[in-house]
């Protein structure tokens, strides 16, 4: 909440607002449903809202829906969910659709006034009117530009009617397209309505043939809502113009005023290096594609390439439904989003910051356990039932000191076989034949001997109890669980989904940079039992109220890393993502 109130108190937007609340400060996030939501609209997310959160103004969930082609009804419910989980509350839920009606009748205005005509010309000849592919050609208007008010409405008209096809007629905005002084792209008489050939609509369903742009439905949307501040990303600082002219023609907005109409401002979109946020390449991750390669002699060969993650919420992925599975706490979320700052400069950033956020907000809030992940079995010969014992111990230090667990500590535990050398080295700090180590929250063992499968594997470590003479500047602590009453579990650590960042997407390259090792099961992995006791109402964890939450368990397995409890089980075993791995531990 003090981030929040640094981020929009100050620098950003280089308005001064005082600290009174303001009412008037109406934004909104406006998804196009045509996907799920990444890590970017993280930052529009908690833009938009915050924003308005920190002046106690409102934020509308608007979907964009003008494009009927790429629409789906899974993706409303998706983009809601999101929006919830990172804790905010839209003051309402809108459908730019809504206004399609009036849209329609603003749009017969415009050409009324003799700001618009419907132009025959091909999207090609377009093109080249607005000085070609790179904006330097001479611009021109073709002859429709110069049409009388009347023909342009009746012909409008017949678009709405259905006598054109997709990419026959389109209205164009009569904005400063000849104009030679005019060197914006955004003023070269820009299009406002298309036929669209495939035209069945999730909300109006086939009432409309004809469906608005974005240039010419968000500013007018803007306004019905009463939109004080249009939030964008930075690459639409030139449709500020555009934006501003249309509302100015249909009376909606005062020039250079902020009196009466919306204002748009931009923030930097963020990128975190090395993540794969297109749509496209994420549906070729989860569903597998046929990729057609060119061959140096000429001919094609076609590759069949399989899925590569577990769906669109696998955890190696950057969707927002990914992060969430995979753990990340909303409030972290937001905290890297305002951490980074929000100015109109595009934020560029790597995941190890985006991690190192998540390990600092999990860090002081949850709980400590032991887990277990390539369990070896260690029998203490001579651990007598005297020295045998279950204590309630603390989940962690600080706020955490309160919360107990049963620890129950007996002849035979499991540890990590990473933990156990068959030969001692000077800078081994853990078990080893002949040496000793301190299990934590229990006492000193020294390794004896070790037995081994004909796979070469130990199956087996004999101990007898340590004395604190034996500890040596090399001697470590280690943890470990009890075996008769520790918890199977699976466990999936994650890491980078490729190995390198040079990705060919469109002839299939991208499947032979996977990272084999981006998803590692540990299938036999063993949590002490204190693990049931973590639940959702005794969870230490204290989180902000209005931070976001949801009902996800998350655990630092000491030593190991940051998990959390997946929403699907294996068979009956629980199965733990980590989160993050644990701040000082360097990759093995
Ligand atoms: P994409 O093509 O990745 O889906 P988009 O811009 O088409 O991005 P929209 O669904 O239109 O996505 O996005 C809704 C809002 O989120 C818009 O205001 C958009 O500018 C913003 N947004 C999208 N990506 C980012 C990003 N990387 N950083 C910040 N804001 C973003
Ligand atoms: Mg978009
Ligand atoms: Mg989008």
């Amino acid at each position: 909440q003090d981030l929040q109130s640094r981020i929009f108190n100050t620098t950003w937007l280089k308005t001064v607002y005082d600290e009174k609340p303001r009412p008037d400060v109406i934004t909104r996030f406006p998804p196009e449903p045509n996907g799920y939501l990444h890590i970017g609209h993280a930052k529009a997310i908690t833009v938009n809202f915050g924003f308005a959160q920190h002046y106690k103004g409102k934020c509308y969930l608007r979907y964009d829906d003008t494009n009927p082609v790429k629409e789906e009804e899974k993706y409303f419910t998706a983009i809601q969910d999101m929006v919830k989980w990172l804790g905010f509350e839209p003051c309402a839920i809108t459908y730019s659709s809504d206004h399609f009606d009036e849209l329609y009748n603003l749009a017969e205005k415009l050409i009324s006034k003799d700001c618009a005509y419907v132009c025959h010309c091909s999207a090609k000849e377009i093109n080249l009117q607005r000085g070609g592919p790179d904006n330097r050609g001479k611009r021109y208007a073709c002859a429709d530009r110069s049409r009388p008010v009347e023909e342009s409405l009746a012909e409008f008209r017949a678009m709405r009617d259905g006598k054109y096809k997709e990419g026959e007629a389109f209205l164009r905005m009569k904005q400063k397209l000849t104009d030679p002084e005019e060197g914006n792209p955004q003023m070269w008489d820009l299009p406002a309505y298309r036929v669209k050939n495939q035209n069945y609509h999730h909300r109006t369903g086939d009432k409309w043939r004809i469906y608005p742009t974005y240039d010419f439905t968000h500013c007018i949307c803007d306004a019905f809502e009463n939109i004080s501040h249009s939030l964008c990303t930075s690459e639409f600082r030139q449709s500020r113009v555009s934006y501003d002219w249309l509302l100015e023609q249909l009376d909606m907005k005062i020039p250079n005023s902020e009196e009466k109409g919306p204002m748009q401002r931009e923030y930097g979109r963020l990128n975190v290096q090395g993540t794969i946020l297109s749509k496209r390449n994420i549906q070729k991750l989860v569903e597998g594609t046929v990729a057609e390669k060119r061959l140096p002699d000429g001919t094609t060969e076609m590759r069949k390439i399989e899925p590569q993650v577990r769906g669109w919420d696998d955890p190696r992925l950057f969707t927002l439904v990914a992060l969430r599975r995979r753990g990340i706490p909303a409030m972290a979320m937001r905290t890297f989003v305002l951490d980074l700052g929000v100015t109109d400069n595009k934020t560029d950033t790597e995941v190890h910051k985006f991690e190192s956020t998540i390990q600092d907000y999990l860090h002081p809030r949850v709980a400590r356990l032991m887990l277990v992940l390539e369990p070896v079995k260690v029998v203490i010969e001579d651990l007598s039932p005297d020295d045998e014992f279950t204590k309630e111990i603390a989940f962690g230090t600080g706020s955490l000191s309160t919360h107990k667990r049963p620890v129950t500590f007996s002849r035979e535990i499991y540890i990590d076989s990473s933990d156990f050398k068959e030969e001692d080295d000077a800078d081994f700090k853990r078990l080893a034949p002949g040496k000793t180590v301190r299990l934590i929250n229990a006492m000193l063992i020294r390794a004896t001997t070790f037995t081994k499968d004909l796979n070469g594997n130990i199956t087996e470590i004999r101990a007898v109890k340590g004395q604190e003479a034996d500890m040596k500047s090399n001697s470590g602590t280690i943890h470990w669980v009890d075996v008769a009453t520790a918890v199977p579990v699976t466990a999936r650590k994650y890491s980078s989904l490729f190995n390198s960042g040079d990705l060919d997407w469109s002839e299939g390259g991208y499947v032979d940079k996977i990272n084999p090792n981006s998803e590692l099961i540990f299938s036999n992995a063993f949590i002490e039992q204190g693990f049931s006791s973590l639940g959702k109402q005794d969870r230490p964890v204290s989180e902000n109220p209005d931070a976001g939450s949801d009902d996800i368990i998350r655990f630092q397995g000491m030593r190991v890393g940051y998990f959390c409890i997946d929403p699907e089980k294996e068979g009956d075993k629980i199965v733990l993502n980590q989160i993050v791995p644990l701040k000082e531990s360097k990759p093995k």
